[in-house]
């Protein structure tokens, strides 16, 4: 459904309620869990939103926008409510060296969890002047909020906005050269993931490749 035809769609049910919802850091949870992963989780979220709402429309790849009944603010709550997972997730790096024909691991993980966790905001909506404008609104606002609460549009600027990530913790060491635990190297160069790269190591011309350690347990 395009932006056009949910905004058509939206005029014989108003008076009602627009909320926009945001799949929080989907860019790490891509990264960790790979694409298969989250677009399953995308699809289970808009199948339950769609239960949910009157009418859903998915934007992006990872945002909705989903028209409500006036009065079910707390349907909406609920709904984020039930939508919210975390799992107990294992992350770290692992580097792998080579040295004058001696090769040589080392690992570092810890314990973190990884969170699925939603942004949302909505807003009345009675006229059908309004309709696009709100959409527009409330699609571009959203940035920072915070995760998990059901935010009415008017009352945003009362939330502080800033960064949030889907994984609780990271080692506290970023990865080294297994050989002499310089942290670093000459051309290095990674694949995107958060911990990835190949290249030569500054203090002892190891060369040394970097990759990420992820699993849920
Ligand atoms: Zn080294």
């Amino acid at each position: 459904m395009s932006k056009a035809e949910f905004q058509k769609s939206i005029e014989p049910l108003i008076p009602g309620l627009i909320a926009y919802f945001n799949l929080a850091d989907a860019k790490r949870r891509n990264c960790h869990l790979g694409h298969e992963v989250v677009d399953a989780e995308i699809d289970e979220f808009g199948r339950a939103l769609s239960a949910s709402a009157d009418l859903v429309m998915r934007i992006e790849g990872s945002s909705w926008l989903a028209l409500y009944k006036i009065g079910s603010e707390s349907s909406i709550e609920s709904f984020l409510k039930a939508a919210y997972q975390e799992q107990p997730f294992t992350v770290g790096w692992k580097a792998h060296g080579q040295r004058n024909g001696e090769s040589i691991e080392k690992e570092e993980t810890v314990k973190s969890s990884i969170v699925l966790a939603y942004r949302c905001m909505y807003a009345p909506v009675e006229s059908t002047d309004s309709i696009a404008k709100l959409m527009d609104a409330l699609t571009n606002e959203y940035v920072g909020l915070p995760i998990q609460i059901a935010i009415p549009f008017a009352n945003r600027s009362s939330f502080e906005r800033r960064g949030w990530q889907c994984v609780t913790s990271y080692p506290s060491k970023a990865p080294t050269c297994p050989f002499c635990s310089e942290c670093k190297f000459n051309c290095f160069d990674g694949d995107g993931s958060v911990f990835s790269g190949f290249g030569e190591c500054k203090k002892c011309s190891a060369i040394v490749e970097i990759r990420s350690v992820e699993y849920v347990r």
